[in-house]
């Protein structure tokens, strides 16, 4: 058994896009706007602008008060669609409920969506020739390269269907020719469903919920859960302690896919600058 470091691969990651950023006439630059107060997007966002400082990057950070409106939210926008420092701009999930996270998604020009949250990218994303990888599915995926884990002909079972991570993930293990099933809630005798899994991608949010009998001897098992145990510390989905001597490897959390998915953003803000830059030719 193998257990997946993710920090490590993340960090590798991050020197090559700083070395690729340096190369480049202009520095890609992030927007990250936070609107209102909570606790655990201010600390998304504070490590958005970390790995920014990390990778060489420019960028802008937002903080809006809760009482912000839509119309001043797309505005906003609107100003960072037109400025050419900008490559990516990043809304932080959750807004305040008086806002609508859909027009806010859409407004963000698809060239600087760089979460692919929106339409023309998720679209993209589903017939397989995109620019943008969603973040968190693109991590794991990036994990099961640096591990030289084979994914073709195997059958991948993802479970949860969130369109930030179930869909996609789902989406990307299809191109790289797995066998996929996506479970949910709904899902019959999901134990019967996960122990055929050769890889198994676990979404869902709740601890210790991937228990031992329901992983296959010798399975890949990825955990995406970020949850707080009883105790308040965090977890993944998966019953690490118990599930882990059964599988080839698997991720831990904290520090497997955690890790990846701010640099999967970084990726993707390099990308839009290398798009830019093409662009302007
Ligand atoms: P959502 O709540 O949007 O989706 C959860 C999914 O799990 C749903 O599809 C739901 O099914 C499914 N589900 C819930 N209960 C069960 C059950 N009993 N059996 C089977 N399936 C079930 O969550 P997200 O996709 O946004 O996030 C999932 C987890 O990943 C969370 O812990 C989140 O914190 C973490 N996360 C981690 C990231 C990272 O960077 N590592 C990034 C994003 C998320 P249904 O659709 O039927 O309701």
């Amino acid at each position: 058994m193998t257990i997946i470091d993710g920090k490590a691969v993340s960090a590798n990651l991050r020197e090559k896009i700083k070395a690729e950023a340096a190369l480049l006439p202009e520095k890609p630059g992030l927007a990250v706007i936070l609107v209102g107060d909570d606790p655990a997007s201010q600390t998304y966002v504070k490590n958005k602008k970390l790995a920014c400082e990390q990778c060489g990057f420019y960028s802008e950070e937002y903080r809006l008060p809760a009482s912000t409106t839509q119309e001043e939210l797309l505005l906003l926008i609107e100003k960072l669609n037109c400025d050419d420092k900008i490559n990516g701009i990043l809304v932080q999930l959750p807004v305040p409920e008086h806002i609508d996270d859909v027009a806010v998604i859409q407004a963000i020009s698809p060239e600087k969506d760089v979460d692919a949250f929106g339409y023309e990218n998720v679209g993209k994303i589903m017939i397989g020739n995109f620019h943008y990888v969603p973040c968190t599915p693109a991590g794991v995926m990036q994990l099961l390269k640096a591990y030289n884990i084979e994914i073709g002909g195997k059958n991948a079972v993802v479970v949860g269907r969130s369109n930030i991570v179930g869909k996609p993930q789902a989406m990307l293990l299809l191109h790289a020719n797995a066998t996929v099933t996506i479970a949910h809630s709904k899902t019959a005798n999901l134990a019967d469903v996960t122990k055929n899994a050769d890889i198994l991608v676990s979404a869902v949010g709740i601890p210790k919920f991937i228990k031992k009998d329901m992983v296959k001897d010798g399975a890949v098992v990825i955990d995406v859960g970020m949850n707080r145990d009883e105790n308040g510390k965090l977890c993944g989905d998966v019953d690490f302690e118990a599930v882990k001597d059964k599988t080839s490897y698997i991720t831990p959390v904290p520090g497997g896919v955690g890790p990846m998915t701010i640099t999967m953003l970084m990726q993707n803000t390099l990308e839009s600058k290398k798009q830019q830059i093409q662009k302007n030719k």
